[in-house]
């Protein structure tokens, strides 16, 4: 790309991050920066003990703990926790944990404007962005929402080490996917180009040794890193085929969220490719591979122990012409145009567990 045709615009957004191996321990002074008295501390069920932790650092602080954060954010959880926060005079939320808990924090900030202060436990990357979503009998709504974006972020990587090694490699994936679609989005810019290219990096070099040892904070603190870089990414760009199509799969067949994300990412790349070269070379830099990063990816993906196919994620092959058809039913922008038919083959060859197959650009 020449510097002339070279047009962008890029808006920041408004945020602090604090980083680093024992940073949750600026967790109250956080807190007292924003004015903050009476917080409510949100976690999934299985991780109360976490939230707990992060209460009684707060001490007067805390208002109480919500240990009720759920994948996808059902609208029945998103009412109980408004109402709690309304009946505490919370004036502020504390999120400790992956996705779930981080989004159930942005249901009350849509309704309540309370700002809300991110502690990720995963590589989601959730609290980068100001995307909310809430599920319905049965449909997840999402949107963008200035007011749901964290007021500041604490990672700190010590609190990732109890993240089972399977998770933590799918959860990587998922940031991965938020770097790749945002390599050929519409609105990228070469600030978030360059955040994607090494947070691709990031990841895919500090997957393999987490795998081996789970405590390696080196390689732990990396992948927080790289996840940071990811979901700024996603916070900043307009999602893609990627995005549209793990959306429909986890919305309406409730697969696992970054499990999905994993199977699925490879084959939306090579569906890609042929139109998005400048992605493509990013991706390989990133890799360290002149060879097809879409069948790196997979390669990788297999090699770390992750899923390969949505059948082992429990989808029924008579749901592909379904899915296949949420993903074309409204447009959106893409490399590749999206095409039923294009969709259809992308989504046997995924459902299958078949390497990632490249297409002629169209
Ligand atoms: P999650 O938050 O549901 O966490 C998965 C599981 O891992 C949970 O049981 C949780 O308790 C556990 N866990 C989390 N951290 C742990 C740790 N350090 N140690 C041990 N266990 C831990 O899943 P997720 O993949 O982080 O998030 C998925 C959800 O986030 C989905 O609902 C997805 O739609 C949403 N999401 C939203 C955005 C956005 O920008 N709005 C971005 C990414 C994901």
């Amino acid at each position: 790309m020449g510097a002339v045709s070279r047009a962008f615009q890029y808006q920041a957004l408004p945020m602090r991050v604090r980083f680093g191996v024992g940073s949750i321990a600026d967790l109250p002074a956080e807190v007292a920066d924003l004015g903050l008295t009476r917080v409510l501390v949100l976690c999934s069920p299985n991780h109360q003990s976490t939230g707990q932790l992060v209460a009684d650092a707060l001490g007067d602080r805390a208002a109480a703990v919500l240990p009720e954060a759920r994948m996808h954010v059902p609208v029945e959880v998103a009412h109980r926790a408004r109402a709690l926060a309304t009946e505490l005079h919370a004036d502020g939320c504390v999120a400790v944990g992956g996705g779930s808990a981080i989004g159930l924090g942005k249901a009350i900030a849509l309704e309540h404007a309370l700002p809300v202060v991110a502690v990720p436990t995963t590589y989601a990357g959730s609290e980068m962005t100001p995307i909310w979503g809430l599920t319905e009998a049965g449909t997840k709504r999402t949107g963008r929402d200035s007011r749901v974006l964290p007021a500041s972020v604490i990672y700190d990587p010590a609190l990732t080490v109890t993240l089972p090694s399977a998770l933590s490699v799918t959860s990587g994936f998922n940031a991965i996917a938020h770097a790749v679609e945002g390599l050929y989005a519409p609105d990228t810019s070469p600030l978030l180009a360059l955040m994607a290219e090494e947070g691709v990096r990031a990841m895919t070099t500090a997957l393999p040794p987490i795998v081996d040892d789970g405590t390696d904070l080196d390689a732990r603190s990396e992948a927080q890193y790289a996840a940071w870089l990811c979901g700024a990414v996603l916070g900043a760009t307009t999602m893609s085929l990627h995005h549209k199509l793990c959306h429909a799969l986890g919305g309406t067949l409730d697969l696992p969220h970054a499990q999905t994300h994993t199977v699925v990412l490879p084959h939306v790349l090579a569906y890609n490719a042929a139109a998005a070269p400048d992605a493509v070379a990013a991706l390989a830099r990133a890799l360290g591979t002149t060879a097809d990063p879409a069948r790196q990816l997979w390669d990788l993906a297999g090699k770390l122990g992750a899923p390969q196919s949505l059948r082992e994620l429990g989808m029924d092959q008579n749901d592909i012409p379904r899915i296949a058809d949420a993903a074309v039913a409204s447009p959106y922008a893409n490399p590749q145009p999206v095409t039923r038919d294009g969709v259809t083959r992308l989504l046997r060859a995924a459902w299958a567990g078949e390497p990632p197959h490249p297409i002629p650009n169209q």
